[in-house]
Parts: structure tokens; C-alpha cells; sequence
């Protein structure tokens, strides 16, 4: 399974390129792409690095996905 990156068990998130022909899926973590069968094609530009955190912010607006689940982050006091 993709949805989870191998190498550090964060939540990958699909992008796709060119129209849904290929989807690729990033770990923001590692910051690299794998492909369907959880193989690492290449890392991501800082180009990229912009674009999906402006994509990103949409996700979790449109999917309402719980913060703490996505990331487990500390609690901040
Ligand atoms: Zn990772």
C-alpha cells in the first residue's frame, strides 16, 4: 500500500500529473514521490514544495481531515 510511506510511516498524499494519467504519491516528510507500488521515483522540487502546500491547505479544507490524525503532533501548551 502507498498510502503510507515506508520509510518513515507518515500519510502519503496521491497528486496527480497530467490529467489523472499518473499519480504519484508524496510523503511531506521525506519529501519524495513514489509511484502505485510504493517505489520512490525522485524528490520534490521547491517548486513543488509551494504547490502542494497551496494544495494541501485545500485538501484539508475540502476532506476536513482531523489535524492530529494527519500529522500526530505534540500537543502545543
Ligand atoms: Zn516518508
Amino acid at each position: 500500500m502507498t498510502l503510507f510511506c515506508k520509510q518513515c510511516d507518515s500519510r502519503r498524499l496521491p497528486e496527480c500529473f497530467e490529467e489523472g494519467k499518473l499519480t504519484l504519491w508524496l510523503c511531506k516528510k521525506c519529501e519524495n514521490f513514489a509511484d502505485g507500488e510504493d517505489i520512490i521515483i525522485r524528490e520534490q522540487t521547491d517548486e513543488e514544495r509551494g504547490e502542494v502546500k497551496r494544495k494541501l491547505e485545500e485538501f484539508q479544507k475540502t476532506n476536513n481531515f482531523p489535524e492530529e490524525k494527519m500529522t500526530r503532533r505534540k500537543g502545543v501548551n
